[in-house]
């Protein structure tokens, strides 16, 4: 099967984070099972959900992780005008749910598995696919536990995120946090009496904005990002239930969006050290019952491989381009980074269409990719 034809599969399950993906996983394993090569499955703890690896060449020397995500996000309320899961071309575009992200990559790292195999290979090459990447990259770490054990660690990871084939070597890393409130409510004719949680969540909101101009500072820039410095934002915010009551309780949810090399923790840290210094002592004035909760919700580690490395160079040569570049959006590829394994991006289509209805990749991103597969393979001949 060529990786149109292949991409044709994928898309046909839907693999929406919510859903299973046992069934794409096991058509995969059925797949490599046909050209003799056996795969590991990892299984999430209900066993609905499952990780694979395989290792195609050479085991016992490190080699190169070909890496995919084999969710989707949902096509829920959204205006498609094809069926979603059920691949379609037009104009020299293939439509469906996942062709861009990230479906096409790993259609065309499958279809290049008779070209590994007949290279033959001088370092193996590690097909690595998991599942929950769109729900804040969930699945990937309990593969990565099981590869740190391993006595070789690879020498670089290619994710296949869209990218339009070009060589990308970093993110920012995402921190994604909850605010609860806890005041006391009262009749608002005696608003003093009473603990305002909206207000003082308000207080909280306001010293979000402080610390985020505070990682303005040109000094903190980094150019390769954009925007070139960390970000603060609440997106959320519920509270109150009518307006003659003090409100008892107030929630908010915000994200941090930092630059690799600074620690995201640290603004939740500077929040909650003002909760605590400046708002709690004057709320629990009023009533001792009442406090500031945090919780987080989800985290990814930031990416910035090394523009002078072997795993710079080693994309550079395959997909035929130094002209390195960085994402707005998250990947997988902090994770990999943080248990040693360099890790670049570079794959088909583009995050544009990523998400939106209609989503698709091009037949010409696909031979692209499929060129740059060609190119690894050669690399990588013994
Ligand atoms: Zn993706």
């Amino acid at each position: 099967m060529n990786s149109r034809e292949l991409l044709a599969k994928l898309v046909g399950f839907d693999t929406t984070s919510r859903e299973s993906n046992l069934h794409l996983i096991e058509f995969v394993r059925d797949y490599l099972a046909g050209f003799g090569v056996p795969c590991e499955l990892i299984f999430n703890e209900p066993r609905s959900k499952a990780n694979l690896f395989a290792t195609l060449g050479p085991p016992q020397v490190p080699g190169i992780v070909l890496s995919g995500h084999t969710d989707v996000v949902p096509v829920d309320g959204q205006a498609w005008s094809v069926a979603p899961f059920e691949l379609s071309e037009h104009d020299g575009k293939l439509y469906g749910r996942g062709t861009a992200d990230m479906k096409g990559y790993i259609a065309c790292v499958l279809a290049a598995v008779p070209r590994f195999l007949a290279a033959p290979l001088r370092m193996p090459l590690h097909i690595a696919l998991s599942y929950d990447e769109e729900v804040g990259c969930l699945g990937v770490r309990s593969l990565l536990a099981e590869l740190e054990r391993r006595p070789h660690k690879p020498l670089l990871c290619i994710i296949g995120e869209p990218t339009e084939l070009k060589p990308v070597l970093g993110h920012k890393g995402k921190l994604a946090m909850r605010c609860d409130v806890h005041g006391a409510a009262c009749h608002s004719a005696y608003a003093p009496q009473g603990v305002n949680a909206i207000e003082y969540a308000a207080e909280l909101i306001g010293e979000l904005g402080r610390i985020g101009a505070r990682l303005r500072r040109p000094e903190l820039h980094d150019p390769r990002f954009d925007p070139p410095y960390s970000t603060v934002q609440t997106g959320l915010i519920s509270g109150g239930k009518a307006l003659n009551i003090v409100p008892a309780d107030c929630r908010f949810d915000f994200e941090v969006r930092a630059l690799p090399n600074q620690d995201p923790r640290q603004v939740a840290e500077q929040l909650r050290h003002f909760a605590q210094q400046q708002l709690v002592p004057r709320m629990q004035a009023v009533d001792g019952a009442s406090g500031i909760g945090f919780s987080e919700l989800s985290a990814y580690p930031g990416l910035a491989t090394d523009a002078d490395s072997q795993a710079a160079r080693w994309i550079a040569q395959f997909c035929g381009s130094s002209e390195f570049g960085t994402v707005a959006f998250g990947t997988e590829g902090g994770l990999f980074d943080a248990v040693g394994i360099p890790t670049v991006i570079c794959g088909p289509g583009s995050m544009d269409q990523g998400h939106k209805p209609d989503e698709f990749v091009s037949l010409a991103q696909l031979a692209g990719c499929d060129a740059m597969l060609e190119r690894l393979a050669s690399a990588l001949q013994r």
